[in-house]
C-alpha cells in the first residue's frame, strides 16, 4: 500500500523532535556548530562513511584546512593525501572544488538556501538540505539511504524506489512530513533526529521497532514486515577484477608511483603502476630486466561493488628505466604526504 500525502501520520515531526532531544545523537563534534563549512564537511565525510570512522580524519581536516578558503587555496594532492583510506575518491575531488567554487563565486560564505547549495560540485538535493536545515534552519526535506528506510517503513511505502517516478513521490511525501511551524531549533533537531532514527534505531535488519519513537504510526511495523521496505529492485551487481601492481623500487630504495587519471578506480591518487595482467606489465619494462621481476602473494581487496584481486610484482630496477610524466620516484618518508589508495598504502607499509 502507498499512501498518499494526505494519509501522512499526524504528529510524526513532533515525536521525532522530541525523541531526538533525549535520545538522539547530541555530541558529535560537528553538532556543535552551525558553521556551514565544518556541517558540510561531515556531511560530505558521512556519506558512505561510519560515524566512528570520520571523527579522526574529521579532526585532521579541520586542523590543516579550518577554513574554505584555506581549502580552497590548498595543491589538490594535500586534499587527496588527507583523504586517503576514507574511499569514494570523487569526494575529495568535489570537495576541493566545492570549495574553490564558494571562494570564486560566493565570496567565501556557503550559500544559505538548499537550492542554491545544490549547484555546487559534490552537494546533491539531500546533502543541500541538510546543510541548509542545520545551518539556516530552512524547512526543507532531506532522503539519504536512512532515511528512505524510515520513511518508506512508516508509511508502508512499497513502490520501486529504482524507479524516479516513486522516489520523487518519496520526496513529496518526506516535504509534507515537515514540522508544520520551524520555530528556533525544530528544523535541525527533525533533521538531525531522522538521520538518528536510521542509523541507530531504524536498521536495515533488525530494526529496534520496541523502542522506536513512532512504533505506533509505522505502517510497516503493524503489517510485521519491516525489513520488506524500501524496495529498491536495482542493485548493482557485485563483479570482480585482476590487477596487477608493479612495486618498482631503484637502488636508492624510492618507489615509482604514478597519478591515476582523474576517472575510474583510485581516480586522482598516487598508485603503483596498474596493469589487467601480468604481460602488459611486462611489456611496460626493458626486455633486459624482466628475468629480475618477482611475484608477491596476491591478496583481496574488496570495494562496494567489486572484488579487486592484487597481484603485486616487485623489483629493481636503475632510475632511468622508468620515465612517465605522470610519475616521479618517491622515498618511503614522503608517502604520509601523497594521496595513496588505502591496500596500496599497506602494502608499501609492509
Ligand atoms: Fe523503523 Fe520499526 Fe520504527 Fe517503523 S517502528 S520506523 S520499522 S524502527
Amino acid at each position: 500500500m502507498n499512501r498518499r500525502a494526505a494519509d501522512l501520520p499526524a504528529g510524526f515531526a513532533g515525536r521525532v523532535v522530541r525523541w531526538q532531544r533525549t535520545h538522539g545523537r547530541n555530541s558529535l563534534p560537528w553538532q556543535d556548530t552551525r558553521d556551514p563549512y565544518r556541517v558540510w564537511l561531515s556531511e560530505i565525510m558521512l556519506q558512505q562513511t561510519q560515524v566512528a570512522t570520520v571523527l579522526d580524519y574529521y579532526a585532521r581536516f579541520l586542523a590543516l584546512f579550518p577554513d574554505v578558503r584555506q581549502l580552497a587555496a590548498a595543491h589538490q594532492d594535500e586534499v587527496m593525501a588527507q583523504w586517503s583510506g576514507l574511499g569514494y575518491y570523487s569526494r575529495a575531488r568535489n570537495l576541493h572544488g566545492c570549495a574553490q567554487d564558494v571562494v570564486a563565486l560566493h565570496g567565501g560564505e556557503f550559500p544559505r538556501s538548499a537550492q542554491v547549495l545544490q549547484t555546487l560540485p559534490g552537494i546533491g538535493r539531500s546533502t543541500a538540505a541538510a546543510i541548509a536545515s542545520f545551518c539556516f534552519g530552512e524547512r526543507v526535506a532531506i532522503l539519504d539511504g536512512n532515511v528512505k528506510r524510515v520513511l518508506a517503513r512508516v508509511l508502508g511505502y512499497g513502490a520501486d524506489l529504482a524507479q524516479a517516478a516513486n522516489e520523487r513521490e518519496l520526496w513529496g511525501h518526506a516535504d509534507a512530513l515537515l514540522p508544520r511551524r520551524n520555530l528556533g531549533e525544530s528544523m535541525p533537531r527533525y533533521t538531525q533526529g531522522l538521520m538518528d532514527l536510521g542509523a541507530t534505531v531504524c536498521a536495515a535488519r533488525t530494526p529496534g521497532c520496541l523502542s522506536c519513537p513512532v512504533n505506533d504510526l509505522c505502517a510497516a511495523h503493524r503489517e510485521g514486515r519491516a525489513e520488506e521496505y524500501p524496495v529498491k529492485t536495482r542493485r548493482l551487481k557485485r563483479t570482480a577484477q585482476a590487477l596487477w601492481l608493479l612495486r618498482a623500487r631503484n637502488r636508492d630504495g624510492f618507489t615509482w608511483l604514478e597519478k591515476r587519471p582523474a576517472a575510474g578506480i583510485w581516480a586522482g591518487l598516487y598508485c603503483l603502476p596498474v596493469f589487467e595482467s601480468r604481460e602488459a606489465l611486462r611489456a611496460a619494462l626493458p626486455a633486459r630486466v624482466h628475468s629480475r621481476l618477482r611475484d608477491g602473494e596476491p591478496f583481496l581487496h574488496v570495494l562496494t561493488h567489486k572484488d579487486l584481486h592484487l597481484h603485486p610484482v616487485a623489483i629493481e630496477v636503475p632510475s632511468s628505466s622508468l620515465r612517465h610524466s605522470g610519475g616521479a620516484w618517491f622515498a618511503d618518508s614522503d608517502l604520509q604526504q601523497i594521496g595513496l589508495p588505502a591496500p596500496i598504502r599497506r602494502l608499501l607499509q609492509d
